[in-house]
């Protein structure tokens, strides 16, 4: 590293030695981010080449309002996203006000009374749980007789083909399978594996519809869910897919007439998709998706980076240093309240915005144990900006994703890393200990 951008790291208050032990770091990691650049330019072509297709202009930038007939800057921002994710349909909204109600919408719009709901992955996202009803919640799908089912994953992150093959009965709709790992410490689902699971599904009931929680997922591999037999993807446009830029917005993309069904309890029975006004918001929905596979690019290079810097520290890590990526959620176990809070102060100050705050921890509504988040955002939660969260109970294990640019994200785990030597979470004689070795 040459001498200025030292003097700058040293200006952001990261000290020599932790800035050197970064740098050894990063020497083996050269390869793997050759990989991730390559993944991003196909990637870019994909988003590039459904513009193209769509004839994207400067008149599908223009705001609309009230009930929002005729906007053709919508219409074509589906077709976008539904040529890009190669699906019939899609419903793009800043109507949709997060990931969690995207999936609740598209949950709710499929599913009727006397049906049942099977997770073949076990414990669904936190949120979740309040929507299905596994944890009493006024409005859930329990309380409009939709039974639930879940199978949990072996012990070694492997699919309990027999009893999945057991849960599936008459009364099965809809399968929901969560891609990434969210709050837990299983690994996150490749496509390919998502794609074995819709076919033995299918192959048992083949009318089932399959729903895929695609948050944080998008953009990381070459494939989507919807490439392997999902009916249905799902996901946050404040995560991977709105590049930062969105400030608001979910997106379903699907068979269309599950998007239709999913319109339909978005807005209205009748009025569907041919409501809902943009308020001026396509210009960041078009510019974010631009930019989404060159973010994710950087969040991975920095989830790979966490990974190695405290892998090679003791830290149990998921994924670990060396693993195959399929989301850009970096978890890392520290067993202790302090290693966790340590953690969040630090890419808390390394932020562009609120870098002065400290973060505590609170109790969050959707969430059950208190839960410590750091994040300096541009867009309030957006986690496709650098954050990092995680609950205050055993294993104290702290979840870190984003970064819309690497050299954030480098700076992030640099800053999180500084914190934790500052109050003696970790050595700093571990440090030049680890390059020893
Ligand atoms: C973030 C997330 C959600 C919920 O999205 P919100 O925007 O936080 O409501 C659901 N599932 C997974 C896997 C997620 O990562």
């Amino acid at each position: 590293m040459n001498q200025k951008n030292k003097e700058m790291y040293q200006k952001l208050q990261v000290s020599e030695p932790v800035l050197a032990y970064g740098e050894w770091i990063l020497q083996d990691l050269k390869h793997r981010f050759a990989e991730i650049d390559e993944r991003a330019e196909y990637n870019q072509m994909k988003v590039l080449h459904a513009m193209q297709k769509n004839k994207v202009s400067e008149m599908h930038f223009a705001a609309t309002t009230g009930y929002g007939y005729n906007d053709s800057g919508r219409e074509t921002l589906e077709q976008v996203y539904a040529d890009t994710f190669h699906t019939e349909a899609a419903l793009v909204r800043p109507q949709i006000t997060c990931g969690t109600h995207a999936l609740a919408v598209a949950l709710s719009a499929i599913l009727r009374p006397g049906d049942e709901l099977l997770s073949p992955v076990g414990k669904p996202y936190d949120t979740l749980e309040e929507v299905i009803g596994i944890r009493e919640s006024h409005g859930s799908l329990k309380e409009f007789g939709v039974s639930y089912r879940q199978v949990d994953l072996l012990p070694d992150g492997a699919f309990d083909w027999d009893g999945i093959r057991a849960a599936i009965h008459e009364k099965t709709k809809l399968i929901t399978i969560q891609r990434s790992k969210g709050y837990q410490t299983r690994p996150t689902l490749s496509v390919a594996r998502i794609g074995e699971l819709i076919a033995f599904v299918k192959s048992i009931k083949p009318d089932v519809i399959c729903m895929v929680d695609n948050c944080y997922g998008e953009f990381v591999e070459e494939i989507e869910p919807s490439d392997v037999g999902a009916d249905m993807i799902v996901g946050s446009l404040i995560k991977n897919p709105g590049g930062g830029l969105a400030p608001i917005g979910g997106y379903i993309c699907g068979r269309k007439a599950c998007v239709e069904q999913c319109a339909y309890r978005l807005s209205a029975p009748g009025l569907g998709q041919e409501v809902g006004a943009n308020l001026g918001l396509l210009p960041s929905f078009y510019q974010g998706f631009f930019l989404a596979p060159t973010v994710v690019a950087g969040a991975l290079k920095g989830a790979i980076f966490a990974a190695n810097v405290y892998e090679k520290l003791g830290f149990a890590v998921i994924p670990n240093g060396t693993e195959s990526r399929h989301d850009i959620i970096q978890a890392v176990t520290f067993g202790t309240p302090e290693g966790v809070i340590g953690f969040c102060t630090g890419i808390q100050a390394a932020a562009p915005v609120d870098s002065y705050v400290t973060p505590e921890p609170w109790d969050m509504p959707g969430y059950d144990d208190p839960v410590i988040m750091a994040a300096g955002a541009f867009v309030q939660g957006s986690s496709i900006e650098l954050s990092a969260d995680g609950p205050i109970c055993p294993p104290y294990a702290v979840y870190f994703q984003g970064g819309l640019t690497w050299y954030h994200a480098k700076l992030g785990i640099l800053k999180s890393l500084q914190a934790l030597v500052d109050k003696g979470v970790i050595a700093e004689e571990a440090l030049s200990a680890a390059m020893e070795s």
